[in-house]
C-alpha cells in the first residue's frame, strides 16, 4: 500500500477502493452535517443581506441564490444520510454542492459590490470548509477551489467597481496562499488517515492470517468462523462441509530435501486450496503444520467430496522440483456434512471438524492420495 507522493491518497486504485469504502459511513456523516451546517448559516447571513441593501434589494438580488444554496447543499445532505450513496455518488454530491454553491455566493458578491473584502475573507473560509471539511478527492477540490478563486477574481476586476491594482494583487496572493495551504493540510490529513488505515490492515492480517500460507489461522477459526458459519447455516437452513486435509509422508520430504523446500511444497499446496475454492465463501484455515481445514458453505456432501477428489488429483498431478528433479506430493482428504436444515441444534461445526478427522485418518489409513466422506444424520 503505497502513497501518492501529491495527495497522499494511496497510490493504486484498489487500495484507494478499500479504503474509501471502509471509511462510507464515516464520509457520509461528515458530508451530511457539514453541507446542512453550512446551508443553515448561509441562509442566516440573508439578514446581513437586508442590513446591507435594504429588504426589497436584498429579496430581489441575493434571495434566489441563498434559496439556491439551500436547496443544492440540503439536497446534498439528504442523500448523504438518507441515501446508500457510493463512493462515487458521495464524491458527486460533494463536488455539485461546492461548484453550484460556489457559483451562489458569487451571485450575492455581485448584488453587495461595495463589500469585496468581506467577500475575500469568504473565500478564505469557504476554502477551508472545501478542503478540510467536505471529503472530496484533492484533485477535485483543488480544481474547484483554484477554478473559484480565479472567477472571484475576475469578478471583482471586471464587474465590481474598480479597485486599485495593488488591492487586486494582495487579495489574489492571500487567496493563492490560503488555497495552498489548504491543499497541504489536506494533503497531510489524507496520508494520516490512510496511515492508520494501513496499519490496521496490517495488524488484522498479522492476527487472522498464517504468514507462511495467508490462509486463516487457528485463532481466527476459533473467534469468527466457527460461531459464524454454524450460525449462519442454521438460520438460512443450508449443508455445510468442512474438508480436513493432510500431506502425505511429508516428514520424509523436509527430511530429504529440507525444511525450506518442505516450505515450499506447504505453500503449493496452500495455493491450489485458495485457488481452487469460491473467494469470499469458502475458508481455508491452516489447521496444523501441513495440515489444511476448509469450510464449504452452502455445500452437501457430495459437492463437498467432488472439491475433494479435484483437488487430490490436482495436487497429485502438480509438479514439484528440487534441483531439477520432480519430487512427487500427494494428500488425504477427509469430508464430513451436514444440512442445517433439519434444523437439528446438537449438531455444531467442531462435531464436524471431528468427523472429518476420522475420514481423513481412514484415507492415511487405506492407503494415502484419497478422499474418504460421511455424512452426519440428524
Ligand atoms: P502422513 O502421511 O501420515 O501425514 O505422514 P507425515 O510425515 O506427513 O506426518 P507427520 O505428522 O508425522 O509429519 C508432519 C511433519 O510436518 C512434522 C513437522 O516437523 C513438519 N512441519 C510442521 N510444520 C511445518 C512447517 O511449517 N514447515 C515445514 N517444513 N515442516 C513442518
Ligand atoms: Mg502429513
Ligand atoms: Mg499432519
Amino acid at each position: 500500500m503505497k502513497f501518492h507522493p501529491l495527495t497522499g491518497e494511496f497510490a493504486r486504485a484498489a487500495d484507494e477502493t478499500e479504503f474509501l469504502t471502509s471509511q462510507l459511513p464515516r464520509t457520509r456523516s461528515l458530508l451530511g452535517f457539514t453541507l446542512l451546517f453550512c446551508v443553515i448559516f448561509f441562509q442566516l447571513f440573508f439578514l446581513t443581506d437586508i442590513a446591507a441593501l435594504g429588504l426589497d434589494a436584498a429579496l430581489r438580488e441575493t434571495l434566489p441564490a441563498r434559496l439556491g444554496v439551500a436547496l443544492i447543499g440540503g439536497t446534498g445532505a439528504w442523500l448523504a444520510y438518507r441515501r446508500p450513496l457510493s463512493v462515487a455518488g458521495t464524491r458527486l454530491a460533494a463536488s455539485s454542492a461546492e461548484i453550484l454553491s460556489l457559483g451562489c455566493f458569487m451571485v450575492v458578491a455581485l448584488a453587495r459590490s461595495n463589500e469585496v473584502h468581506w467577500h475575500a475573507l469568504s473565500m478564505v473560509v469557504i476554502q477551508v470548509v472545501i478542503y478540510l471539511y467536505i471529503p472530496n478527492r484533492l484533485a477535485y477540490a483543488t480544481a474547484i477551489v483554484s477554478g473559484g478563486v480565479i472567477v472571484f477574481l475576475a469578478l471583482v476586476h471586471y464587474l465590481l467597481p474598480p479597485r486599485p491594482v495593488a488591492d487586486l494583487l494582495t487579495m489574489g496572493m492571500l487567496l493563492a496562499m490560503i488555497n495552498t495551504f489548504g491543499i497541504l493540510a489536506a494533503r497531510r490529513f489524507n496520508r494520516v488517515a490512510r496511515e492508520e488505515f494501513r496499519l490496521q490492515t496490517q495488524l488484522k492480517r498479522l492476527a487472522e492470517r498464517d504468514q507462511l500460507t495467508g490462509c486463516y489461522n487457528r485463532h481466527y477459526l476459533n473467534d469468527h468462523l466457527l460461531g459464524a458459519e454454524l450460525a449462519r447455516a442454521r438460520r438460512f437452513g443450508h449443508a455445510v462441509s468442512v474438508v480436513l486435509c493432510d500431506i502425505d509422508h511429508f516428514k520424509h520430504i523436509n527430511d530429504t530435501f529440507g525444511h525450506h523446500q518442505g516450505d515450499h511444497v506447504i505453500q503449493n499446496f496452500a495455493t491450489l486450496l485458495q485457488g481452487m475454492t469460491r473467494q469470499g465463501v469458502d475458508a481455508v484455515v491452516r489447521y496444523g503444520g501441513e495440515e489444511f481445514l476448509l469450510i464449504l458453505p452452502v455445500s452437501g456432501l457430495a459437492g463437498a467430496s467432488a472439491l475433494a477428489d479435484r483437488l487430490r488429483d490436482a495436487f497429485a498431478a502438480s509438479t514439484f522440483t528440487v534441483d531439477g528433479e520432480p519430487v512427487p506430493t500427494s494428500a488425504s482428504f477427509g469430508v464430513a456434512a451436514f444440512d442445517f436444515s433439519s434444523k437439528d441444534l446438537r449438531v455444531t461445526l467442531p462435531d464436524l471438524i471431528v468427523a472429518a478427522d476420522k475420514q481423513l485418518y481412514a484415507a492415511k489409513r487405506n492407503g494415502r492420495n484419497r478422499v474418504e466422506s460421511v455424512e452426519l444424520a440428524a
